[in-house]
């Protein structure tokens, strides 16, 4: 074994520089190695900024280095394998990895080839993403050469991180197409696999008016199935109440957003730590693994049922970093902290608009703010552009947000 430490953080993204942060923050804390293969740190949630123009991409990226808390020592590798048994990891360069306890937190997997013909097209012929750092500026080139046709908007039929960013970049685009005198000539179409507009009946009155508002078209049980890129025609298949297939329709479009199907990583869904789906098998209050009590997981890679969101992360990595330490201390939880499925979702809806949307596990308003925050405000959306950013960097990642 080449190596032991108290605590091993798989992942230095918004979950493990959190929980690395918050550890170190103690008066007695752990020895921890964080293992993390990127230079780079992305502040993801500006992207849908980013596609619509707002700011350049630039602004969501840090190094990876300036966040990595002093006394953690950085592994900068991937892992490829767990043996919870052993209390080990391996990194895809062989070396192993001793834990006294572990937390897992390696974000969500983005599925590109899952759709034929996306991978190929993905960037060009109109097709294009807010996820991923080089990808948000595509969908502001396409914006801004938009002048009417049909702009296409996706869901995949998967868990997805920020489940409102597949609808935020539509508002956006709507509004954008509003002020430069194109919307009238849109066809705007949301293809959603789902039936509902948004889980949270509170918010989703008000994003139907919003989708009035804007004329969109708003298609449930709809799904994206093939990309034909270099012919700009989506394929989109069309299921009944009985989620029966009835058609494959196939849509021309000038411009489509898509937002690729997602799971969790390979190597965690090849692991001892899965569950059936392949998510890191937690308990959704405590975030202790189910088997193995050493183990902990929060963010998107876990099984908690939430909203996969950095502002349910936030929530969670106190939880984490309390029961982590009991077990550290104390061989077990004795004190029980419940982590109850918070999850934020700002939803822009337009530029200068936004509904900030908290709930929980079982979709009730769980709202931070003592007004109705159901209704659009432009102030959320100064919260957004200005004040969560610096939350995020200044606050969350030092450990003290
Ligand atoms: C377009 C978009 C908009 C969003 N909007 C919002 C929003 O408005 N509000 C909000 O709260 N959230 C938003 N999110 C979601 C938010 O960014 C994620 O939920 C959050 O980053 C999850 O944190 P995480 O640590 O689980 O994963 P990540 O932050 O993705 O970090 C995972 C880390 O694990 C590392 N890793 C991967 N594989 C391995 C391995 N084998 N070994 C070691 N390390 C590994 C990766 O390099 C990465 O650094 C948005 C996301 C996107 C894409």
């Amino acid at each position: 074994m080449s190596e032991n430490y108290q605590v091993v953080i798989v992942g230095g993204g918004t979950a493990g520089i959190t929980v690395a942060a918050r550890l170190r923050e103690l008066e007695n804390p752990p020895r921890i190695a964080l293992i993390e293969p990127s230079e780079k740190h992305y502040y993801q949630p500006i992207w849908t900024l980013v596609g619509a123009g707002v700011f350049p991409k630039e602004i969501s990226v840090r190094n990876e280095a300036d966040y990595i808390p002093d006394g953690v020592d950085w592994i900068k590798d991937k892992v490829t394998s767990f043996d919870p048994e052993k209390n080990l990891v391996v990194t895809s360069d062989g070396k192993t990895i001793g834990y006294d306890a572990l937390v897992v937190c390696p974000g969500i997997q983005l599925n590109w080839s899952a759709i034929p013909g996306l991978a190929e097209t993905i960037g060009s012929n109109g097709v294009c993403s807010n996820y991923g750092f080089e990808r948000s500026e595509y969908t502001w080139e396409v914006l801004r050469n938009l002048k009417g046709g049909r702009a296409i908007f996706t869901q995949p039929n998967t868990p997805v991180k920020c489940g409102g960013a597949p609808q935020k970049i539509m508002y956006l685009a709507a509004d954008y197409l509003r002020l430069h005198g194109h919307l009238d000539d849109t066809d705007i179409q949301f293809m959603s696999p789902g039936t509902v507009v948004f889980g949270v009946p509170e918010f989703e009155r008000t994003l139907k008016k919003v989708i009035a508002r804007y004329g969109i078209t708003f298609n449930t049980r709809h799904e994206l199935v093939e990309v034909r890129g270099e012919q700009k025609k989506a394929i989109i298949r069309v299921r009944n109440e009985q989620d029966e297939i009835i058609d494959d329709k196939e849509y021309p479009f000038d411009m489509m957003h898509v937002v690729p199907p997602q799971s969790a990583p390979e190597f965690i869904k090849e692991s001892p730590l899965a569950n059936a789906e392949g998510w890191v098998d937690v308990n959704q209050e405590t975030l202790q693994h189910n088997r193995f009590p050493n183990v902990f997981s929060l963010g998107d890679a876990s099984s908690t049922p939430n909203a996969k969101t950095g502002a349910a992360v936030r929530k969670q990595a106190p939880v984490v970093v309390d029961h982590l330490m009991q077990v550290l201390q104390q061989g077990e939880i004795k004190d029980r902290q419940v982590y109850k499925g918070y999850s934020s979702c700002p939803l822009v809806t337009g530029f200068g608009r936004l509904i900030l949307a908290e709930f929980d596990y079982d979709n009730r308003p769980m709202p931070s703010f003592p007004f109705d925050t159901t209704r659009e405000r432009y102030s959320m959306y100064a919260l957004k552009l200005y004040v969560l950013p610096q939350l995020y960097w200044n606050g969350m990642l030092r450990g003290r947000a």
